[in-house]
């Protein structure tokens, strides 16, 4: 017989860990299983905007990081096409003495996995676990999680994080998240002297690709680029000497100092990712996912990846496991979970229904969203690079990443 556990949250990522803190903070025990062997780096870092200082400071480890990140001024886009640049000030009002600034900073993804982990109790994270199926007996209330190990768990509460390719989100009938035909490939350098680039996320568009690059502290300097997909993409994602180069191929005639910081990246730093994202309209949300699954649900990339174009996944990410904390505080006092039966198993379906119907309109707005203005801003056919340069930047110049990221 496996263990039996309360609350089992599959997957260690941002997702994984916010929610368990969040469970901790309000008094609820949670296992997290993780299938890698410790905290999973790729990726290097995120932007952090207002939205997810909010739900980080709820959790209580935004102190921890802010003195270690630089807080960006502002953001800085810049088009080698038509030469159209637009500054956007964080400044709330753009002018004037007000020194209140929306707040957004670009951390390393190992620093915010470790805040948040160093906050739960120890031995809540169980490393080398990856859960490969999940099944229920029709008549009980339990959640069985078989682990490639070959061993089991028994869960009254099962939260999957497990990320694009879940697991959790497949067993509760989910269609699979889809490649949108993009590919990005990100970076982060480190200047042991110090750099002295301005505080800004700074990006650059041309043809059919976007790049930019972002100060997380000063000395450390993140960059990314996003372009549509190649055939060869699959056998080089690999090799981050092939990825380096053909980064550096593709922004051969952009400004200074791109080609620079991709140069003097780290090897293990660079990394290659194939764009993903998942159409669930707003009404469609808790359909395929509530039909007797009872008390499971899904968080962060597992419920709704989307493409990083407003930079707002790990955000969500944290704002997902701060709502869904609090529907479950409720639900939780409302039952006695020592004794585990149908009735609670529908409280608690009923309390990750309420989290969904809560979440669906902001998440799918901002996956639209974020899919509408990566499609642009890429500026792949000549019309969308007039409808980017000429018509989209100067009417929207780039505040509705601030719109997204100020509005929860
Ligand atoms: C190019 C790019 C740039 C991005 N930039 C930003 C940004 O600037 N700002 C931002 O907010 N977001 C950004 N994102 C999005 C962000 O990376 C994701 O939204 C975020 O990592 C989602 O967190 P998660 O915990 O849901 O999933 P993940 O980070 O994918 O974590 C899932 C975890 O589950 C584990 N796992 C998976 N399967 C199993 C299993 N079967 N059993 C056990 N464990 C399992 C994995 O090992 C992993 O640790 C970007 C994404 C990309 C691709």
């Amino acid at each position: 017989m496996g263990e039996d556990h309360d609350i089992v949250i599959v997957g260690g990522g941002v997702a994984g860990l916010a929610i368990a803190l969040a469970l901790h903070k309000v008094g609820l025990k949670s296992l997290v299983l993780e299938r890698a062997d410790c905290l999973r780096t790729a990726g290097a870092a995120f932007n952090m905007w207002p939205n997810a200082w909010k739900a980080l400071d709820a959790l209580g480890v935004a102190d921890a990081l802010r003195p270690f990140y630089s807080q960006i001024d502002g953001i800085r886009g810049f088009s080698i096409c038509s030469g159209v640049c637009k500054n956007v000030s964080l400044k709330r009002g753009g002018k004037g003495d007000s020194n209140v600034k929306l707040e957004s900073r670009c951390i390393e993804r190992m620093a915010l996995l470790e805040a948040l982990a160093r906050e739960l109790p120890e031995g809540s994270v169980r490393f080398n676990s990856k859960i490969v199926s999940l099944h229920r007996e029709s008549l009980s209330p339990f959640t069985m999680l078989e682990l490639a190990d070959g061993t089991s768990l028994k869960a009254k509460i099962v939260i999957g994080c497990d990320g694009v390719y879940s697991v959790v989100a497949r067993w509760m009938g989910l269609p699979p998240a889809k490649s949108v035909g993009r590919t990005s490939i990100r970076g982060m350098v480190t200047y042991t002297e110090g750099h002295n680039f301005e505080k800004l996320n700074v990006q650059v568009w041309g043809k059919g690709l976007r790049t930019g690059f972002v100060t997380c502290t000063d000395k450390k300097v993140y960059w990314f680029l996003t372009r549509r997909s190649q055939p060869q993409d699959a056998e080089i994602c690999g090799n981050a000497e092939i990825v380096r180069n053909a980064a550096l191929e593709m922004v051969k005639d952009f400004p200074d100092p791109i080609a620079e910081i991709i140069k003097s990246s780290p090897a293990e730093t660079i990394n290659m990712a194939d764009l993903k994202v998942r159409w669930v309209w707003p009404w469609e949300w808790g359909r395929g996912m509530e039909k007797g699954k009872g008390s499971v649900t899904i968080v962060g990339d597992a419920l709704h990846p989307m493409t990083p174009d407003l930079g707002q996944g790990a955000c969500m990410a944290l704002e997902d496991a701060v709502h869904l904390s609090r529907c479950l505080e409720q639900a939780i006092k409302s039952i006695n979970i020592a004794e585990w039966g149908e009735v609670q198993v529908e409280k608690i379906e009923s309390c990750f229904n309420k989290y969904l119907q809560e979440r669906r309109w902001r998440v799918s707005s901002i996956t639209s969203a974020a899919f509408v203005i990566g499609f642009v801003q890429e500026g792949s056919s000549r019309f969308t690079r007039f409808v980017r340069d000429w018509i989209f930047f100067p009417l929207f110049s780039m505040r509705y990443i601030l719109y997204f990221a100020e509005s929860c």
